[in-house]
């Protein structure tokens, strides 16, 4: 199957105020395949740069080089038509529903900006968004409400119903339960299952919470100081991770098959990850890894296969 999208050796700098010659390297060459239908869920501590990963890959922010294919087009040099038949087709819900949500704007007004941008006629427009948010779990009474006289959960569903309006491909979910009550987590996520389900979504799920992105991803790649250091099935990645840094991940995540838990690996958490402007040389984990080699001062590991689509960036698993 070919991928939905591709992001090939992808780097996304930011100039460091005040400084001509300083960058923070937030992605710094990524490369990740989405197959149609599927979720990939990236995971990472906070500032590893799956944020800025997911908003390059939208083209929300300019990469500093690499290419993204989308349907095989690379989306880097869309212009004019192409570029707002791609907007349409690649969507984002970010985390914080309370600020992606324009305060002034009712919810009709909300959902038929999209709509009327594209120029999309869906006739009767107050039968057809109330019939819509159904389909999220809300209703023809929320139609004229205000952002701030909606719960957090309901305003997530707004945000929701916003970004998957036009039936996009594919849409970037930005920890999209974080910002929410522990007791309406579960149903957001519940929800985004059903529409994938409903409307053959493909997602790229961004989280901090490895659990959360094994419950909603088929694959997950893992980030580290931008970069993905691992790669695959998202069982076999919980269950049997392969790079430190995916053991420290999951160390303090409880299993509960006992057989499992008492095999799975496991790396104490040590230091804080360095800073993305001046990236340690040679394997970025280093300072932290118990497993630290020489090679791994001075040697960027490459990808190493460990199990069929199952790809590691470290160098215990090289074959020489
Ligand atoms: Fe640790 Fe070396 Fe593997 Fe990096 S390459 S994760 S430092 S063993």
């Amino acid at each position: 199957m070919e991928p939905l999208v591709k992001v090939e050796n992808l780097r996304k700098y930011f100039s460091v105020r005040g400084s001509f010659t300083k960058k923070v390297k937030a992605v710094d060459g990524v490369n990740l395949e989405i197959y149609p239908g599927e979720t990939l869920g990236v995971v990472g501590e906070s500032g590893c740069g799956k944020t800025t990963l997911g908003k390059t890959v939208l083209r929300l922010y300019e990469p500093t080089s690499g290419r993204i294919l989308f349907e095989g087009k690379d989306v880097t040099k869309l212009r004019g038509g192409e570029l707002k038949e791609f907007r349409r087709n690649a969507q984002m819900v970010f985390q914080d529903p309370h600020t992606s949500l324009n305060p002034r704007l009712t919810i009709a007004e909300t959902l038929l900006e999209p709509l009327r941008e594209h120029g999309v006629n869906v006739g009767n427009a107050e039968e057809y968004l109330a019939k819509q948010l159904e389909t999220v779990g809300l209703g023809s009474e929320h139609l004229y409400r205000y952002p701030h006289e909606l719960s957090g959960g309901q305003k997530q569903r707004v945000a929701i119903l916003r970004a998957i309006i036009l039936r996009p491909k594919f849409v970037v979910l930005d920890e999209p339960t974080s910002s929410l009550d522990v007791s309406v987590q579960a149903q957001i996520l519940e929800l985004l299952k059903d529409l994938q389900r409903r409307y053959n979504l493909t997602y790229m799920f961004i989280s901090h919470d490895i659990a959360v992105v094994k419950y909603m991803s088929n694959r997950m790649a893992v980030m580290y100081l931008g970069k993905v250091v691992e790669v695959g099935d998202s069982e076999s990645i919980f269950n049997d991770p392969k790079h430190p840094y995916s053991m420290m991940l999951l160390s303090s995540v409880p299993i509960p098959d006992p057989r499992l838990s008492r095999e799975r690996k496991r790396v104490k958490p040590q230091g804080e990850p360095p800073s993305p402007i001046n990236p340690p040389p040679g394997c970025r984990f280093h300072p932290r890894c118990p497993y630290a080699m020489d090679i791994c001062r001075t040697r960027e590991p490459p990808f190493f296969e460990s199990s069929k689509g199952h790809m590691v960036a470290c160098w215990l698993y090289s074959k020489t």
